[in-house]
């Protein structure tokens, strides 16, 4: 039987509205869907309808697949960085299980982290917080792990900001200093936007690097293309945006910019809420789903990839927290052999939108300015650079959801609501909210919730 049954048909558009042909529409196969965005939750998703007999066709609006996994290779020198996602983490247990299945080695990409901070730089293992923070620290980090799931006692913590809750837990001005700039690039923003249940449940619950364990070798993008593979290029249409979803009684309709549509039993629309509110919803969303989009922002981050022609850092498991304009540093060709090496400047909140609004060249030198208390002169070294804002991205306006305190357990949960026959899925849905491994589950999770509703 041929997999694909959707029905495409072509209209034309007349002052704004699209008249379609009078066709009489073939039945249907009654498990067809359409996923709107080929991100990482797009595509783990159409790999889970396909291993489950289903049919899947993935409509996205960029001329690429992978959304904000996003891999950059300078070919000449064949090193490849990463402009999106970056660290695959040890309890990204089903993002591990897929590089397994399709055969993709990870690499380890954990670092050593060094400190410039009032210009003054110290090496991994010459600066810590205060003893007397550390062991508070743990001891918060112990009573939240303590608490039953879900306990109302949990819940609590999302009433405050995480830098309120460090505050009120007594951290001093300097340790919350370096706090602020380590668990920014974090949540990518300040960290009197974060909830503190967000916060805690970040650091209690996460490997002990914090997620930042592993990197795909040759690219995060390989898991994309590995997936694109196993789902079929042919069910994913790209530069295609989806404009309108209509529903009836017992089908979906999917109305595309270029007049194209697309009909359906189901929808899993895996778009960031920026695009999502863009989207005519026929009938429309509730007020409640309207408000919760309104309410989540995303955060502003740059990433500043600068190839250097020496790796004068020498060590391969460098990075580094300061407190200027390009914040982090991390070693991107860590595990990536050649004489020359790429640092990645990972910049946050308004750091990152002042540094979107440089030239490249004073990128470069604004990168190099701040390597200098470490390093000395390094300019003479950086050959070229790549940088991708994604505070500006037309799709997301954001890297990944940031949630403010109230929200977490509030707007996320109403999110996660389906639309009758439209189910949400993304990053911004997931318990690991703002990783690879989030948008994977989140995918995954709305084909089982279309699987039980055809029991
Ligand atoms: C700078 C940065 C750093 C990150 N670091 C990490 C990290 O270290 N580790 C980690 O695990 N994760 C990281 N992430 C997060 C990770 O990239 C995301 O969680 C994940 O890639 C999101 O996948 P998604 O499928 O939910 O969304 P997306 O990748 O955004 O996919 C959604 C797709 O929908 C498309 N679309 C939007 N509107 C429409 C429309 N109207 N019609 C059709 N298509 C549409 C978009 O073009 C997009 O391709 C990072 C992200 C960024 C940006």
């Amino acid at each position: 039987m041929k997999r694909r049954e959707f029905i495409k048909t072509t209209g034309t558009a007349v002052a704004g509205a699209i008249i379609f042909p009078n066709i009489s529409f073939p039945k249907r196969n009654p498990k067809n869907v359409v996923i709107i965005g080929a991100g990482i939750s797009g595509l783990a998703a159409a790999y889970k309808l396909k291993q489950n007999g289903m049919n899947a066709t993935i409509i996205e609006a960029r001329n690429r697949i992978g959304g904000r996994i996003f891999t950059h290779t300078f070919n000449q020198e064949n090193l490849t960085c990463e402009l999106g996602a970056e660290w695959v983490g040890a309890s990204h247990t089903r993002l591990i299980e897929l590089c397994k299945e399709f055969g993709l080695e990870l690499l380890n990409h954990q670092f050593e982290t060094h400190l410039i901070l009032d210009n003054q730089y110290k090496k991994a293992g010459e600066w810590d917080f205060t003893p007397e923070w550390n062991t508070k620290y743990q001891a918060l980090l112990n009573q939240f792990n303590a608490l039953p799931p879900e306990s109302e006692a949990k819940k609590q913590y999302d009433k405050l900001d995480w830098w309120r809750f460090l505050v009120n837990a007594g951290i001093s001005e300097k340790d919350l200093e370096i706090r602020e700039l380590l668990d920014s690039t974090d949540f990518g923003e300040s960290i009197r936007q974060v909830s503190a249940y967000a916060g805690i449940s970040e650091y209690a619950e996460s490997s002990e690097k914090n997620e930042m364990d592993y990197h795909i070798k040759e690219g995060n993008n390989q898991i994309i293309f590995k997936l694109a593979e196993a789902v079929g290029s042919d069910n994913i249409i790209l530069k295609t945006s989806i404009e309108k979803v209509e529903q009836r009684n017992d089908s979906v309709t999917v109305y595309c910019a270029n007049g194209n549509r697309y009909e359906a039993d189901n929808v899993i629309c895996t778009v960031p809420t920026y695009s999502l509110l863009k989207i005519n919803w026929q009938p429309k969303l509730s007020n409640d789903y309207f408000d919760a989009l309104n309410e989540l922002q995303y955060s502003r981050i740059i990433k500043i990839s600068v190839l250097f022609s020496e790796r004068f850092w020498k060590n391969e498991s460098l990075d580094m927290i300061t407190d200027t304009l390009p914040h982090y540093f991390f070693h991107s060709t860590k595990n990536q052999d050649g004489k020359k090496g790429i640092l990645t400047s990972y910049a946050t909140g308004d750091r990152a939108y002042i540094l979107s609004k440089m030239k490249n060249e004073e990128k470069i030198r604004e990168v190099c300015k701040t390597l200098k208390s470490a390093f000395g002169d390094v300019e003479k070294y950086a050959e070229r650079a790549v940088n991708y804002y994604w505070g500006s991205d037309d799709f997301t306006k954001g890297a990944y959801a940031i949630y403010n305190k109230h929200q977490w357990l509030n707007v996320r949960e109403t999110l996660n609501k389906n639309h009758g026959r439209v189910y949400f899925a993304g990053e911004h849905l997931a318990d690991w909210q703002g990783f690879m491994e989030g948008a994977i589950n989140s995918g995954e999770d709305a084909v089982e919730k279309i699987l039980i509703s055809l029991k």
